[in-house]
Formats: C-alpha cells, sequence, structure tokens
C-alpha cells in the first residue's frame, strides 16, 4: 500500500519486528559516529511523545488495525539505560497503546554499564524487557580510556552480575577487537575474564575508524596509531577459536551465543523479514522497501511533530538486489545459503573459496568458515557479477 507521499510501499500488515531508537548518550565515545545527541539529562518525555507521534504515522500510513501483535522489540542508541524505569515503562505504555504485547518473545534493551543496575533491571523486567544488551567493548581499563569509554572493566563485569540480580537472564556482551598494538591490551586474559562471566551472547566489533570521530583526527595528526588489517584478522580467528573452544557456537560473523541463546530479533534482519523502525536513524524494511529515519534528533521531532513523518528516504530493493541481499546475509550465518540461488556459471569460484578454507559445501548449501566471513565482502563482491557487495541494512549494532 503506497504511503502518504505517493511513492514509499508501507507493509500491509504490522512488522513482527519492531526497533526503536533512542538518540541519546551522556557523552561521545572516541569512535562513535552513530545518531547521537549528547545529553545527561535527556528529554525521555519529550522523545515519547514524537515515538508515540510517528507510531500513528506508520499505523496510518499502512492502513494497519490496532492491537496486531508484535514477535520482538529492539531498543537500541545511543544509551537506552538513560531512559530509566519510568522511561522503559512508558515506551511500553506508548507500544501497548496500539500493538498487541502479550506475544512478544524477545524485548531487548541496551544499557551502558554507567546507567545501569538491579533496580533498573528490575523495572525494565517489569515493563517486559526480557534480554539486555551491555555496551562492555572490553575488560581492560587502558583500552576503555583509549576508546573514551565512560567505565572501568570492574563495572562493567559487575553490571553482568546487576543483570542476573535483577532478573534478566538473558544478556549480550559487546566486545571490540583489532586495536592498535600500542594500547598494550592482554587479549587472553580478557577472553578469561569473559567467559568467567559465562554471558550467554557475545557480539564482536572490528575498530573502523569512522570519519569525523575524535579518534580519526587523532589518527590523521599522528596522535595514536591506526588499526592493523593484519591483527585485525589475527584476532578475530583466535576469539572465534577461544569461544567455539570454551562452547559458544558462532552462529552469524559477528555473533557468538550458548546453545539456544542466539538473537531472535537479529534473525529478522539476517532473513529479510519485515521490520518497523521508530526514532531518529532508524531503518524499516517493508518489502520490497527499505526505509530510514532522519538521522539528527531535532530533525526526526519537528519532522515528525509537523505531521510530515519520519522518513529521510527510502529504496525499492529490486529483484537481483534482492538475491544479493539474500547471498550476502546468508553468508553472514552460520546456515549459508542455498546453492541455488547461486549461479551455475559461479561454481569454479566456490570451487576455489573452498579450496582456500573459505567456505564448505554440503547438503545443497554453502556456509562460510571463520576465515571465510573475514572477507565476506570481497567473496561477495566475486560472486556479483557488478561486483560490489549490497549496502548492510540497519538498525541494531548487533547485525
Ligand atoms: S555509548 Fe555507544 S552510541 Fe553512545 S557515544 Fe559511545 S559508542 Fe556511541
Amino acid at each position: 500500500m503506497p504511503g502518504p507521499d505517493g511513492t514509499m510501499q508501507v507493509a500491509p500488515a504490522v512488522p513482527a519486528a519492531l526497533y526503536v531508537h533512542f538518540p541519546f548518550c551522556a557523552r561521545r565515545c572516541h569512535y562513535c559516529d552513530f545518531a547521537v545527541s549528547r545529553s545527561e539529562r535527556p528529554p525521555v518525555e519529550e522523545w515519547l511523545a514524537v515515538v508515540e507521534v510517528e507510531l500513528g504515522w506508520w499505523f496510518a500510513a499502512g492502513g494497519w488495525e490496532p492491537g496486531s501483535s508484535l514477535d520482538t522489540v529492539y531498543v537500541g542508541g545511543g544509551t537506552p539505560s538513560l531512559l530509566g524505569a519510568d522511561g522503559m515503562r512508558g515506551l511500553r505504555d506508548v507500544l501497548a497503546g496500539k500493538l498487541d504485547l502479550s506475544s512478544v518473545r524477545e524485548w531487548n534493551a541496551e544499557a551502558n554499564p554507567v546507567s545501569f543496575s538491579a533496580a533498573l533491571a528490575e523495572a525494565w523486567a517489569e515493563s517486559g524487557v526480557n534480554r539486555v544488551s551491555l555496551g562492555v567493548q572490553s575488560f581492560d581499563d587502558r583500552v576503555l580510556s583509549w576508546l573514551g569509554r565512560s567505565h572501568t572493566a570492574a563495572r562493567a563485569a559487575e553490571a553482568v552480575r546487576e543483570a542476573r540480580r535483577g532478573g534478566i537472564r538473558r544478556f549480550n556482551l559487546d566486545i571490540m577487537f583489532g586495536l592498535p598494538d600500542t594500547v598494550g591490551r592482554d587479549l587472553p586474559a580478557e577472553l578469561e575474564r569473559v567467559a568467567a562471566l559465562q554471558p550467554p551472547h557475545l557480539s564482536l566489533y572490528g575498530l573502523s575508524v569512522e570519519p569525523g570521530t575524535l579518534l580519526a583526527r587523532r589518527i590523521a595528526r599522528g596522535v595514536q596509531p591506526g588499526p592493523d588489517p593484519e591483527k585485525y584478522a589475527d584476532e578475530f580467528v583466535r576469539i572465534a577459536e577461544y569461544l567455539t573452544t570454551a562452547g559458544y557456537e558462532h552462529y552469524e560473523v559477528s555473533n557468538f551465543c550458548l546453545p539456544g541463546e542466539e538473537s531472535l530479533h537479529n534473525q529478522s534482519y539476517w532473513n529479510r523479514s519485515a521490520c518497523l523502525g521508530l526514532g531518529p536513524s532508524s531503518h524499516g524494511f517493508h518489502p520490497p522497501s527499505r526505509c530510514w529515519n532522519l538521522r539528527n534528533w531535532p530533525a526526526w521531532r519537528d519532522s515528525v511533530m509537523g505531521g510530515h513523518g519520519p522518513l529521510e528516504g527510502h529504496e525499492v530493493v529490486g529483484a537481483e538486489d534482492s538475491r544479493l541481499e539474500k547471498v550476502w546475509l546468508g553468508l553472514r550465518t552460520r546456515n549459508g545459503v542455498d546453492s541455488g540461488i547461486l549461479e551455475a556459471s559461479h561454481q569454479e569460484t566456490l570451487s576455489r573459496f573452498e579450496s582456500a578454507g573459505w567456505i564448505r559445501r554440503s547438503e545443497g548449501r554453502v556456509r562460510p568458515t571463520a576465515r571465510g566471513w573475514l572477507r565476506l565482502d570481497s567473496i561477495v563482491a566475486e560472486l556479483n557479477s557488478a561486483g560490489s557487495p549490497p549496502a548492510a541494512p540497519s538498525g541494531s549494532r548487533e547485525t
């Protein structure tokens, strides 16, 4: 069904996966280029009011019936733990005004260890949150200081214990790798600290230097060295080997879990299921259209409250791009892709990838290895006669 601007294709029913972006952080980390506004006391009530109006805009655009069921909710940021207990309760009330939340299997919220506590975990659990993603990044204070994080390693470990004390058993830890040698990180010691905490889920992020960040400026001035690509690859493989030996399943290029602890919400991205995005910079997928909201908080707020809707842009994903997305997203996961969607002319290329140890072929599927995941973009580019991989869908940093 066409949206109010006459071109955007809105899903005919409410998508089962919902992403909500909370765009505030108390301070900006040195490497971060996300759409965040700095605020120690964010305007939670105002943000909630805009989310409510945006949700109403989508219902009008899609002609959706109130009371539709959701399967997963992901509150990302930014720093959603700055919502506090009242803010998350307020978000639940806004969503419950239009949606049936009784069927939600996974409600994940991101948290910074500094603004997290057992009391917050308990209050969030009462609001429906059943999974927390803690932005830990490292358990080494030298690394945390270098990254410009606002917490210590001890505080991060305590936040893990607080999540459990507050009744949230399912949680993820974000861990960063690929830092320059000069930071002096003791990776084996850190991995032992991680394993001792027994997190059900881990997401690995390689350090990338984004233009405009403090880190990029320091590297450009020669104050700090940049990441080393060889070390990046070496650390990725070492961490993957350590975690799989410790009982974790490497089920997606960046994600590891104990058996049965996969992120349900992120499966919707990898499976190319419909997803509704709310909040500044959030992305949505209304097959065959992908859309993205205005990036900055004031621009999104003013547009939504002015009756102009949340969108900055959208695109229709054509048949060939859909096929390439399926290949690229499928190869991100351990399930790989059905060989049937690859062209017969790719067999020679696949044999070469298999000989190099980058993929495995069995039972009609092509599955990547950990070393193959390191080259995912170039593998897909070779399988794409156009020569470049499709753009990543987004909405959650666990993707
Ligand atoms: S906490 Fe996350 S979103 Fe906020 S500034 Fe740091 S990296 Fe960016």
